[in-house]
């Protein structure tokens, strides 16, 4: 299914222009137009899912095989020196654009990027509670 208001579902599927660096029967991948670095791009399904609790698991499996192949394409092409695939759900998570996209980021040494977090220091006991919680 496409929405008709999402722009990542016209891009996918190409009623609007974009830089294309792949694409295949379900996947787009294109330029990230406001890149953290050089050859920052996105992979986008052609169908519309919101996020990584939307998207069923056949279509996130050959999504992030996707994301794959092109990391490889760009370490080639722009020899960067790492690489983060990041895929951010919901606001709270800085997910801006509610259509489901991975991130594949090229790393470059002193690309003044910051692409972490910050640790914290549970106790024991409270990660004990979390993973009590989690598993049920
Ligand atoms: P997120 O914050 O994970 O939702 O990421 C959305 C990403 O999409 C950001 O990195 C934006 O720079 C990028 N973006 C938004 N609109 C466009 C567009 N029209 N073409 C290319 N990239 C876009
Ligand atoms: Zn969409």
């Amino acid at each position: 299914m496409k929405d008709s208001n999402c722009i990542f579902c016209k891009i996918a599927n190409g009623e609007i222009p974009s830089n294309t660096i792949y694409e295949d029967e379900e996947f787009r991948v294109i330029l990230d137009n406001g890149p953290a670095t050089k050859g920052h791009a996105l992979v986008l399904p052609k169908e519309h899912y919101s996020d990584l609790f939307e998207i069923p698991e056949d279509k996130l499996g050959n999504a992030i095989v996707v994301a794959q192949k092109v990391a490889k394409k760009i370490k080639a092409a722009l020899n960067c020196d790492g690489l983060n695939i990041v895929q951010n759900n919901g606001e709270a998570a800085g997910q801006t654009v509610k259509h489901l996209h991975i991130h594949v980021i090229p790393r470059y040494k002193d690309d003044n990027q910051h692409i972490l977090w910050n640790p914290t220091s549970p106790s024991s006991d409270e990660l004990e509670n979390i993973r009590d919680t989690i598993n049920g």
